[in-house]
């Protein structure tokens, strides 16, 4: 498709602020606000996404994707007396960088009035990122530190979902993310991530499973960029975290925006595939007898025997001449952090 550059918005009499290259689109700053908030509404009325009365947790980290997450569902829910919204920080412990995005968020809460939570690594799961990357750095064969960073931050925004009696936990998963997320898939050849994946993931049949819902993940990257800036709604935008250089999803973020670049809407194009993919995938998944067990470790709701977050501290705590990190003391030296916090 030719994309048509105006100076004229399509809509309107005003001069262009946005170029949206797969509609084609020129939208002043008028409109395109207008669509970008009518897509989240839309995204966020679909079934079983979000209810009237439900108190929902949003996982925020201060960057754009996750301040937009919580700006929309505020507005949207957050001033009637019928929903509850509560922001959920994760400090992972990158200092220079977490520490930094998590004061604009909380300056954001503090101003709109939300309740917020801020949870440490270390004071939940024994250790933080700091530590795990010096860990990774004397025995490269535990993989990438956004391979502990993902699944411990993700354990412990569901224990803080679920102990608050949140109904949904929200977090800023954007299109480009979700779409990163369906062809890592693939080319792990994991189908059950793919059939797990998707707009409001989880389920309710375990209570200590909070299900997760993405108001963003039909929104591109770079419009929630645009939102922002035009919404003057601030958020983290300094320095990368330090420890993503080493994430594989980077290679197809770039793959993914050269082939959206010479062909506007592929990223569209691949969440509808997935779409229609995902009931056929879960058909299948059932059919396996697949489900949701308890870990037999810490009890937390997994896929198979242990959970994610117990292999990988399990795997921290075999690094050799390393000691067990965890902030409370306990005599059975050879658990692992996990292990000891819910076996007390
Ligand atoms: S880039 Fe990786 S290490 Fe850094 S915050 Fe994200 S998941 Fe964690
Ligand atoms: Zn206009
Ligand atoms: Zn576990």
């Amino acid at each position: 498709m030719e994309l048509k550059i105006n100076n004229k918005c399509d809509r309107c009499n005003e001069q262009t602020a946005i170029v949206l290259p797969y509609g084609p689109h020129n939208l002043c700053k008028k409109h395109f606000i207008e669509l970008f908030e009518k897509r989240i509404k839309k995204t966020t009325a679909k079934e079983g996404m979000l209810k009237y009365g439900e108190k929902i947790a949003v996982g925020v980290s201060g960057g754009k994707d996750s301040m937009v997450t919580l700006h929309m569902l505020n507005e949207l829910f957050g001033k009637t007396k019928h929903n509850k919204i509560i922001a959920i920080m994760i400090d992972e412990g990158i200092k220079g960088y977490r520490d930094k995005a998590i004061e604009i968020a909380k300056k954001y809460c503090e101003e709109n009035n939300i309740e917020h939570e801020i949870i440490k690594f270390e004071k939940e799961i024994g250790i933080d990122m700091h530590k795990t990357m010096e860990k990774i750095k004397k025995d490269k064969s535990l993989g990438s530190t956004c391979s502990f960073c993902g699944v411990f931050r993700r354990k412990i925004l569901n224990e803080k979902a679920a102990e608050i009696g949140a109904d949904k936990l929200a977090t800023g998963h954007n299109l480009d993310d979700e779409v990163q997320s369906i062809i890592m898939s693939i080319t792990d050849n994991d189908l059950t991530r793919i059939a797990r994946s998707g707009e409001t993931t989880g389920q309710r049949k375990n209570q200590k499973l909070v299900p997760r819902i993405k108001p963003l993940y039909e929104t591109p990257e770079k419009e929630i960029i645009a939102y922002a800036n035009m919404k003057g709604i601030e958020y983290y935008r300094q320095e990368c975290c330090p420890y993503s250089w080493m994430a594989k999803r980077n290679y197809y973020r770039q793959m993914l925006n050269e082939l959206e670049n010479n062909f506007p809407g592929t990223k569209f194009k691949i969440l509808e595939a997935h779409k229609q993919l995902k009931p056929l995938l879960k058909k299948m998944e059932m059919e396996k007898g697949a489900n949701f067990k308890e870990c037999t470790i810490c009890g937390e709701p997994c896929n198979g025997e242990i959970c994610g977050t117990c292999k990988q501290l399990k795997k921290l705590n075999k690094t050799k001449n390393q000691k067990i990190y965890k902030t409370t003391e306990t005599k059975k030296e050879t658990l692992s952090c996990c292990q000891t916090k819910f076996s007390n």
